[in-house]
């Protein structure tokens, strides 16, 4: 390879490179992934909520259990103590048949009460099970991701590093000031740093050069500069008069 034909194989390498860098970058799954782990923090959040509202009802369930119970057990006591015969007064047995009356009505509502909250429960449960299973959709399709992700990008990953290897070698094939000339003309022109001349004109700017100038040029060394991007201009041999 003469010297041009390397410069513009590094060249084609170079936007090689770049393209898959950017490609790696812009993996579209990379962009769900971040997406969709947004949408998973949001579901935790929900999560947590319905699992604190089942506490909260499950635990007004079981207060309203208890209430009931020891509201029966006072009826109980009450009428064991009229069946008793113990109380003759009719007085005081009217008094205690209106309590036992009273704790009738009163376990009543509490049994409503209770079946209130354990309606709320089960709102609560079904609501939390459709939580978690939309949590557990999304974590599966994150895993689905990652693994997609890591597949493609790791495909992009191998072609960087094998062009990156022959870039070297590209590099290295170089005279050493023409190697620093390029990299600092890549550095300086957005990542393009040789053209090559055809027909009159540089492929990097695309600038039809004066007849005089292309005449100059075709005239040169392999290896010269772009009069109007003062890139580095690759004359083929072809090109060359
Ligand atoms: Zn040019």
């Amino acid at each position: 390879m003469t010297e041009g034909e390397i410069l513009i194989a590094l060249g084609q390498h170079d936007l090689a490179i770049a393209r898959a860098e950017k490609a790696l970058d812009e993996l579209p799954e990379k962009h769900a992934i971040l997406q969709l782990r947004h949408r998973l923090q949001e579901i935790e959040a929900a999560l947590d909520k319905a699992d604190a509202y089942c506490r909260k009802a499950e635990a007004l369930v079981s207060r309203a259990q208890d209430e009931a119970t020891s509201v029966q057990e006072k009826m109980d006591a009450e009428q064991a103590k009229v069946l008793s015969g113990a109380v003759s007064n009719p007085k005081e047995l009217q008094n205690l048949t209106k309590e036992i009356a009273a704790l009738g009505r009163r376990k009543e509502a509490v049994e409503r009460e209770e079946l209130g909250y354990m309606e709320k429960a089960e709102a609560g449960q079904t609501q939390r099970a459709r939580v978690e299973a939309a949590l557990s959709d999304g974590r599966a399709k994150e895993a689905g991701l990652i693994e997609r992700f890591k597949t493609r990008g790791g495909e992009l990953q191998r072609d960087l590093e094998r062009m990156r290897a022959e870039r070297a070698l590209l590099v290295g094939r170089l005279e050493p000031s023409t190697a620093a000339r390029y990299e600092s003309v890549r550095t300086a022109k957005h990542g393009i740093a040789v053209g090559e001349f055809t027909d009159g004109m540089c492929s990097a700017c695309r600038t039809q050069l004066p007849a005089g100038e292309a005449q100059r040029v075709a005239a040169g060394p392999e290896v010269g500069e772009c009069p109007n991007c003062r890139r580095i201009l690759v004359v083929s041999a072809a090109s060359r008069s």
